[in-house]
């Protein structure tokens, strides 16, 4: 990772290294998490002559008190080359810039983050104006090419950073999931690797493709698009869609060599639908993990702010462990909430009908669109009424007797495994 700035304004240590640096609740100072507050991060492109460029505002109490705290980061860009399918490129930094600072860690995107701050970075002078010199320095730094202005504005107030949610973030976060609806794997002719994360994690490469996003849930494939526009040497480069070999798994011999360059050789088959054959790799920063759950013929998908245990015995933190660092694990795979509700979501397998069981709030986000895309495929109304989730049950016993029940279709597909 090239880092220009050479020394920024800000009173702890900023580099790579800190970026696998874990806060434990003990040693915490602030917590900004969406299980306990509103947030959301929103860069958006602005007219010049609206932003005032290197502001840096706090909206609401800085972190002096420290405890729980509701967090809107909103980023204004304004420049002549700036595109508005470039904000989402430049918001996915923030999760890598935030935590190059010592004492500073950062998961997530979009409305659902968790940042936590140390007591010693707190007790070094750390304060939110701070972050914002960060997200300053690194996008005049990092997108220099497309940003000529930028402004930051930290909002602290759980009323206001709600109303900013509703009314601001979540709508403009729901169009660019609208934009890449129309698209689908067969209408391009190009998919994107992503090695953002062979920081952490050296020998993941995702394949982002527009019905399958990276397993963050950060980049999509126009994310991806844009990225190759704005570093053209940079983490994202095509993979032209030619030599398919299996139409089922997706497993193109392109693919399979882009991935090889892309990790060093380390990893050199890699299907795009298959959670059994060759699924991709997995590095930590996962949205989901979907697990293969032999006794209902089925999968569990979990999703990391789920801090219970699910019906493969395993809690997410358990499953993450054994699925993550960047390895393939025939059967587990970590992906993005977008993809659950994809007609390419395990489709090798049989696609979501494979899906017996899901945490409650991740089954009721992805509802809407996960029965949509059943009734599309499978003629099944309202499908989700068959996952089961932890308020049914999470032994696999009584799993097994409410998919019974609910003539639940995985009971009678083709073994899984
Ligand atoms: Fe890129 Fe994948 Fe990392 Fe997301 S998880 S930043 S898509 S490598
Ligand atoms: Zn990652």
């Amino acid at each position: 990772i090239k880092i220009k700035v050479t020394e920024l304004p800000i009173p702890v240590a900023f580099a790579a290294a800190f970026e696998g640096e874990i806060i434990r609740r003990s040693d915490m100072h602030t917590e900004f998490s969406s299980h306990a507050n509103p947030t959301c991060e929103l860069v958006c492109t602005t007219p010049a002559d609206e932003v005032e460029d290197h502001k840096i505002t706090v909206v609401g109490q800085d972190i002096d008190a420290g405890g729980e705290l509701a967090l809107a980061t909103i980023v204004k860009v304004a420049g002549e080359k700036m595109q508005a399918d470039f904000e989402s490129v430049i918001e996915r930094k923030i999760h890598a810039w935030f935590n190059y600072m010592e004492g500073v860690m950062h998961t997530g995107q979009r409305n659902l983050i968790r940042i936590r701050v140390s007591n010693a970075a707190y007790e070094a002078g750390l304060r939110l104006n701070h972050f914002g010199e960060v997200l300053y320095n690194m996008i005049m730094d990092e997108f220099d090419s497309v940003v000529d202005k930028c402004e930051v504005t930290f909002y602290t107030e759980a009323d206001k950073v709600q109303e900013i949610l509703d009314t601001k973030a979540m709508p403009t976060y729901n169009a660019r999931d609208d934009r890449l609806a129309s698209l689908t794997d067969e209408s391009v002719d190009e998919f994107y690797t992503c090695i953002l994360c062979q920081s952490f994690a050296p020998s993941h490469c995702c394949v982002v493709t527009p019905e399958r996003l990276g397993l963050c849930g950060a980049v999509s494939w126009l994310d991806a698009k844009a990225t190759k526009e704005l570093t053209p040497t940079g983490p994202c480069q095509p993979i032209k869609k030619i030599g398919c070999t299996d139409e089922r798994t997706g497993a193109y011999t392109e693919v399979n060599k882009v991935v090889e360059q892309a990790t060093q050789g380390a990893v050199n088959q890699v299907t795009l639908y298959s959670l059994i054959e060759d699924p991709m790799t997995s590095c930590g920063c996962f949205e989901c993990i979907c697990g293969v759950e032999p006794a209902s013929n089925g999968v569990v998908v979990v999703n990391r702010e789920y801090k219970g245990m699910t019906p493969t015995g395993m809690t997410f933190g358990e499953l993450a462990s054994m699925t993550g660092g960047g390895v393939q694990t025939p059967g587990f795979m970590g992906h993005g909430r977008h993809f659950i509700a994809s007609k390419k979501f395990i489709s090798a397998e049989g696609g979501i009908q494979r899906i017996v069981w899901m945490p409650k709030e991740l089954k009721d986000d992805v509802a809407d669109r996960l029965n949509k895309t059943a009734k599309e495929l499978y003629g099944i109304d309202n499908f989700t009424d068959m996952i089961c989730d932890e308020t049914i049950a999470c032994d696999t016993e009584e799993v097994l007797n409410f998919l019974t029940e609910k003539g639940h279709p995985a009971l009678t597909m083709d073994p899984i495994m």
